[in-house]
């Protein structure tokens, strides 16, 4: 046997068994047999920046022949006290449970998503821009990262007007899609751009009635209001599901048979309010419908084993519904190397 094949036999798999675990001790074993490995001074230290952020997210997958991207514009943390139905108490333990800090905060992506059909690209909701500091307000320049531009928007579908989905609509003082049509439920607008509503709010609320009636402004007749399950678009229809907001809306995508319901903000925290969906926020403008539009789109995905994804699931969201005592789980979907 040639001194060759004597270094190949000590890689095989048998004897990286024999002599130890892993590639370490199987170049041990290529030494001992009389192989040269050279380590120790010709090793380079390369002292590599420490990293402190992800890459760019940016996620696809296919309904049909329909492509959706979810967009990770970046996240929020809820301080348990935001949360209404239950106390910071009776959510620690759940938290514990979930290998997460018992004190909490939770938190929380933001997620916003384009759908292309093939001869319309349409995005749902735009991210918080310069809202909430620098843990959000990726979008715009994921839209770059995934080769597009905001030109290249034909149509903007609005869950609802909270800034961590239509801040993005305003870059800068300028609408930042110049060519889109902006779709957003006509209770919603209504609500929002309301002086009276404005000025029976708290005042931390009213710059979320300012950014509304800016984009309303910057947007003009280019705003279409829906209202009902509508069509919104090819493919895309609205869900309404109340009470988050007073036009809060889901969109199912539907494709040669597939469906993906985007359901806006159902969840905030996926893993506290699955279990207990009577846990609200204090930003559920309307607590009892907030939570009746929990229960109904949470039974419909888990009934009728619907794909779904939403802007505060875990990036990038996609996943389902499952029956959990008298609650419901969440089940990623598995990561797609190919669409
Ligand atoms: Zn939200």
């Amino acid at each position: 046997m040639s001194q060759q094949s004597t270094k190949l036999e000590t890689l095989s798999r048998r004897s990286v068994l024999r002599t130890g675990t892993g590639l370490a001790a199987g170049l041990g074993g290529l030494a001992a047999a009389g192989g040269t490995v050279t380590l120790g001074p010709r090793l380079a230290h390369s002292a590599a920046p420490m990293a402190d952020s992800q890459v760019p997210g940016l996620y696809r997958t296919k309904v049909g022949g329909v492509v959706v991207t979810a967009i990770a514009d970046g996240f929020l943390n809820i301080p348990l006290d935001y949360f209404t139905g239950t106390t910071p108490e009776e959510m620690g333990p759940v938290l514990h449970d979930r290998f997460m800090p018992p004190e909490g905060p939770i938190p929380t992506a933001i997620n916003a998503f384009l759908v292309n059909t093939g001869d319309r690209l349409i995005a749902i909701d735009s991210g918080a821009a310069d809202r909430f500091g620098p843990s959000a307000g990726r979008y715009a320049a994921l839209l770059e990262t995934a080769g597009l531009t905001p030109g290249d928007v034909d149509m903007v579908l609005l869950t609802h007007a909270h800034p961590d989905h239509i801040g993005g609509m305003v870059a800068g003082g300028a609408a930042l899609f110049p060519n889109s049509e902006v779709l957003i439920h006509q209770a919603e607008l209504d609500f929002w751009t309301s002086d009276a509503r404005r000025a029976a709010a708290p005042e931390g609320m009213q710059p979320m009635f300012d950014l509304v009636v800016a984009m309303r402004d910057l947007y003009g007749d280019r705003i279409s209001p829906f209202s009902g399950n509508a069509a919104v678009a090819p493919g895309v229809t609205a869900v309404a599901a109340h009470g988050h907001t007073p036009g809060h809306c889901g969109f199912m995508v539907e494709s040669e048979g597939e469906q993906l319901f985007i359901w806006g903000d159902l969840i905030h925290s996926v893993d506290t309010q699955l279990q207990h969906p009577d846990w609200l926020l204090v930003f559920d403008i309307d607590q009892e419908n907030a939570e009746a539009s929990r229960r109904r789109g949470l039974d419909m995905a888990a009934t009728d084993r619907l794909q779904v994804a939403g802007a505060h699931l875990p990036f990038p969201s996609f996943g389902h519904i499952g029956r959990e005592g008298s609650g419901y789980r969440f089940v990623p979907s598995p990561w797609e190397y190919e669409l």
